[in-house]
């Protein structure tokens, strides 16, 4: 699917503007505070997607942290080692506390007393969700859905305003047979593009890979690509030419079902597949799309943001 960018009544505009009016720098590329009229559309966003739940879906909210053990077992540190955040903290009894605080207010490096814990920052909503379904036995034979959420983290300095380093992330995810997912990401894919119409957006849907770590990474996007695994809504935020990956639909076929044991009542191991929102960006590329100024927009958008 890589169909030319849908017409939209409005046109992309400097993103120097949505940055001074809108996100203000925390001195921390990708970092930043969030207005209260980003998060009035942020919100919005977070309603009419829930709209949109599916009948069924468990709704399922995450704290911006995960369990270490989760997300190494899922296979993580293989893929996206490069974006990993981890959890550390100050250990030990008090002296060694206390050794680690003093060095700091000596102007020395104290964060050689730091250790890992067991807990990383989530870099997508979804990975807590495999395990928990799996602890609670067979997949029916209906299959399972849930809506989840989280902040997210993944180290990508960036100046660009469309890439954080934190970022809300809302997924539908879907555990059942191949063909349950093919359905469920087929509606989707068709569902996305309604809501990105209504929100008078641009936007395009097309093949895409994930950013894979090192040499073997370039393979194993080919194969994503190959095999349709992945596909992006994209819009145009920063440029026509570069458009921003705002919505992604994904087919993970096997891999958490065969790594969390994830089984068919009617024998097998399950597929899974999730569709993910990125919120911030979502939001981003309406204000690019129509200005600053909510009372500016057009009636029809504002009228299906309740705003
Ligand atoms: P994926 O897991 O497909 O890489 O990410 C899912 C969605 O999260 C993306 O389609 C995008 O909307 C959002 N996302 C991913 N990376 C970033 C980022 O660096 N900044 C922001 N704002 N959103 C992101
Ligand atoms: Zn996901």
């Amino acid at each position: 699917m890589n169909v030319a960018f849908q017409e939209s009544k409005g046109s992309p505009r400097a993103l120097d503007a949505i940055a001074e009016a809108l996100l203000l720098p925390s001195g921390i590329d990708g970092i930043y505070a969030r207005t209260a009229a980003f998060e009035d559309v942020v919100n919005a966003l977070i309603a009419l997607i829930s709209r949109d739940r599916e009948p069924g879906a468990e709704v399922l909210r995450f704290p911006p942290v995960m369990s270490r053990r989760q997300l190494e077992k899922s296979g993580y540190l293989k893929s996206f080692p490069h974006f990993l955040g981890c959890v550390c903290c100050l250990n030990g009894d008090e002296a060694q506390i206390r050794g680690a605080v003093d060095r700091f207010e000596a102007g020395e490096d104290w964060t050689p007393g730091l250790s890992a814990a067991d807990l990383v920052l989530s870099p997508a909503a979804c990975y807590p969700v495999y395990p928990l379904a799996a602890s609670r036995g067979d997949v029916p034979p209906e299959g399972l859905q849930f809506d989840v959420a989280s902040d997210c983290f993944r180290r990508e300095p960036s100046k660009h305003l469309d890439r954080l380093q934190s970022f809300r992330m809302r997924e539908y995810v879907r555990i059942g047979t191949p063909a349950q997912i093919d359905d469920f990401r087929r509606r989707w894919i068709t569902r996305a593009q309604e809501i990105a119409a209504q929100l008078g957006l641009a936007w395009r849907v097309d093949h895409a890979s994930d950013p894979f770590f090192g040499r073997g990474g370039k393979l194993m996007q080919v194969s994503q690509v190959e095999e349709a695994l992945k596909f992006e809504l994209l819009i145009p935020v920063r440029s026509a030419e570069e458009p921003t990956a705002c919505m992604s639909f994904n087919n993970h076929r096997d891999h958490f079902g065969i790594t969390w044991n994830l089984r068919l009542a009617s024998g097998g191991v399950a597929h899974t597949g999730c569709v993910a929102f990125g919120i911030d960006r979502l939001a981003l590329a309406l204000f690019a799309t129509h200005g600053i100024e909510l009372p500016h927009w057009p009636t029809a958008v504002r009228k299906a943001l309740g705003i």
